[in-house]
């Protein structure tokens, strides 16, 4: 495949209609937020009185007044006609992790042959999408398939652009006619809730008497790779699976680690400009672009904003990202493994809670809110000590096998980093006097209890998964493909209970002794059992794995290990406890998660079992029929002894995928997939990866990594 007329083809780009650099001091030159019927719109086409019950939704959650729908359904629908949407769809996130929509025309024929756009509230507040086709783990048998979607007035609907035409999407939750959630926003909003509950009720025993909510924020920093389109559908496993199947290292990796926030290729950079333009106009808040440490690999992060809508974002931005790297002739690759020796790709989940005053897990300035912060970082201590397994369920998947544990990305042990300064603190309340005492002392004469802890600075744990980063925690394990809303829905509930677990304990405290002392009392004894989490030290390195099952530390090292948490006695009791997901809610993700392993691990398996029997075995043969011819015997011999052992290996591959060497249950299928036919793929590439390295440059069917990887 090394031709070079194809490579300099490739490295070839042209500004597609260059979006150019206006006075960007000129009134109406930012586009951002063009495409969002959001706060300015709404008040600016609303009768005021609907506009302001409407913000007490959007902002205090309160109840909405269905009869306001017609209204805003008017308004929106007359901005989105004015913005060229002819049609609109109900925007939801079942549980395949990506979005689906079903496109509606505004317009209706009427008599006499004209169309008069048409959209009332109801439209606006209901869809009913014949979404049998949806996974639903069993919680939707087809005799009641029905399912319907509702509007999510907190997210704000935007217009996707078209070169021809657009149309409008409305945020909606997605539920079962019997109420039960087949969606990714549903949860998510209800641990949002529960954690506001829980939250609210700590603060008062803080003292606080005005704070109304308490929100949960993500930044999600979504790492990614481009690659030329040309490579990318000259291999039928990155079109079939979005990872290289095959592929040799090439000699220059990324040892040189000249990549890491390296200066931005042209091509590169001008599709960065177009993805945060578009982003912008639909009022995503993207702030930071730089490489990433693989070549090829980039990394994009918005301003945080509540999980709610920042998932919804991120939503976005993956497709958005998708989308317009086509205009440069790249393709953009969100797996979180594309390229096997190279590294992958995370989506590091920042995330912290708010009141609308300040952000908790922000240590403060004053003792009082010292206080407050080590209550709310205990929480998550223990939030995450108890529901170690289950955070990592929640972040489990095919892709994910090949990162976590893999050196480069943080272990599948879940543990917590919170910085030489922070755990100092712990450890000497946990130690009780002096230390505790001269904690308490500072605490009572109103000086800091904290040092100053550094915020964003270099000294960053990069082996941790989930780590502290001086005002919000950042959860590193999650991957680049995933939808962060079962991660945050698990996040935001084990918090909740662990806040009010906490709270129980000092209200009990409080009964004898001051607040100061007695949070004292509660971070001791919490921190003796849950600091067990806390660990500083290197995460990818052989003594930790050691050290880790010491200290009783779950290791869930793969998917099929890691997704039985989502639906043990613990999840299914604290799900249930915090009216979050019911039980069957519960095993309906469980069973979808796992199929999804099984499937996509079947799709690669066939896909490297064709490759290999009708690419790559006969570019193989065909190599050794010319040896032969050039009489080069020795050379011939061997080469032979490879493809003959190359030959064995994908016989034993396709015998693996047939369907009656699949167990029946889906979790030991699954098992299956992982024992049986990943080990079969993976000796199948052994050999191809060897083949590559002899095999005539142009016979090789396939672009190699040194060509993928940095033709930019
Ligand atoms: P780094 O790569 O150094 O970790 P970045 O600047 O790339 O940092 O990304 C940091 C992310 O953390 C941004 O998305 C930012 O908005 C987010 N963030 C900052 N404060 C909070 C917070 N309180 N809650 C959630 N996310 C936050
Ligand atoms: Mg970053």
């Amino acid at each position: 495949m090394r031709s070079p007329e194809s490579n300099v083809a490739a490295a070839q780009w042209s500004p597609s209609g260059s979006i150019g650099t206006g006075d960007l001091t000129a009134p109406g030159a930012s586009v951002h937020g063009a495409n969002v019927f959001g706060t300015e719109q709404q008040r600016h086409r609303l009768p005021k009185p609907i506009f302001r019950q409407l913000q007490a939704t959007i902002d205090r959650g309160e109840p909405l007044n269905p009869d306001l729908a017609d209204a805003v359904a008017l308004a929106m629908k007359d901005w989105a006609l004015e913005r060229g949407a002819t049609h609109y769809t109900h925007w939801f996130q079942p549980l395949t992790g990506w979005t689906a929509e079903k496109h509606d025309s505004f317009f209706s024929p009427e008599a006499g042959g004209s169309a008069l756009a048409q959209f009332s509230g109801k439209e606006l507040i209901k869809g009913e999408p014949d979404a049998s086709s949806f996974p639903s783990g069993g919680v939707r048998a087809t005799f009641e398939a029905r399912g319907y979607t509702a509007w999510d007035p907190t997210s704000p609907a935007f217009i996707i652009e078209n070169p021809n035409g657009a149309y409008l999407c409305i945020p909606t939750a997605f539920a079962s006619w019997t109420g039960e959630a087949l969606d990714k926003k549903i949860p998510l909003l209800r641990s949002m809730s529960a954690l506001n509950d829980a939250a609210l009720r700590a603060l008062r025993l803080f003292g606080d008497t005005t704070s109304t909510r308490v929100y949960t924020t993500i930044g999600p920093e979504q790492e990614y790779f481009l690659l030329d389109e040309r490579f990318f559908y000259a291999r039928p496993d990155l079109v079939a699976t979005g990872r290289t199947l095959f592929g040799a290292k090439p000699a220059k990796g990324q040892q040189l680690d000249d990549h890491y926030f390296g200066f931005i290729p042209e091509r590169v950079l001008a599709y960065m400009l177009d993805v945060e333009r578009e982003l912008g106009k639909l009022g995503v808040p993207v702030k930071t672009r730089h490489n990433e440490v693989a070549p090829g690999q980039y990394e994009i992060a918005p301003v945080f904003e509540n999980s709610n809508v920042g998932t919804d974002h991120q939503q976005l931005c993956m497709q958005v990202m998708q989308t317009v790297a086509r205009r440069y002739g790249l393709v953009c690759l969100l797996h979180e493994k594309p390229f096997a020796g190279v590294n992958g790709s995370g989506k590091h989940n920042n995330w912290s809670m708010s009141t609308d005053e300040a952000n908790l897990l922000d240590p403060g300035d004053t003792p009082h809110e010292n206080m407050q912060f080590l209550f709310f970082a205990t929480a998550v201590i223990r939030a995450v000590h108890t529901h170690q397994g289950l955070l990592r369920a929640s972040i489990a998947s095919a892709g994910q096998d090949h990162r976590l544990g893999a050196n480069e990305a943080p272990p599948a042990i879940i543990s917590i980093f919170l910085g030489k300064e922070l755990e100092d603190v712990f450890r000497a309340i946990a130690a009780g006097e002096p230390a505790a005492s001269v904690a308490r002392e500072m605490m009572d004469l109103g000086a800091h209890v904290l040092p100053d802890l550094p915020r964003d600075t270099g000294d960053r744990n990069r082996t941790s998964p989930f780590a502290f980063t001086g005002n919000r925690f950042e959860f590193r394990a999650m991957g680049s493909s995933q939808s962060p809303s079962l991660p945050n829905t698990v996040l935001n509930t084990i918090t909740a209970e662990a806040i009010d677990g906490l709270a129980d304990e000092l209200s009990e405290a409080m009964k004898s002794a001051p607040l100061g002392e007695a949070l004292l009392e509660v971070i001791r004894d919490n921190f003796s059992t849950v600091g067990s989490i806390v660990f500083d030290g290197d995460g990818y390195s052989e003594e930790w794995h050691a050290e880790a099952a010491e200290r009783g530390l779950k290791n869930l090292r793969t998917t099929p290990d890691a997704l039985p948490e989502l639906v043990s006695e613990e999840t299914v009791g604290l799900f249930s406890a915090y009216n979050v997901l019911n039980a069957r809610e519960l095993h309906s993700r469980y069973e979808v998660l796992l199929e999804q392993y099984v499937i996509k691990v079947n799709i690669e398996a066939e896909t490297s079992a064709d490759i290999a029997a009708t690419m790559l075995l006969p570019a193989a043969a065909r190599h050794v029929a010319t040896l032969k011819e050039a009489g080069l015997d020795a050379l011939a011999a061997e080469a032979t002894e490879m493809v003959e052992g190359f030959s064995t290996a994908i016989k034993a591959l396709q015998d693996a995928n047939l369907d009656e060497n699949h167990p029946v249950d889906l979790l030991e299928e699954a098992r299956y997939m992982r024992d049986g036919v990943i080990p079969a793929m993976n000796e199948v590439r052994d050999y191809a990866d060897r083949l590559e390295r002899v095999v005539t440059d142009d016979l090789w069917p396939l672009p190699r990594y040194a060509e993928m990887l940095f033709i930019r």
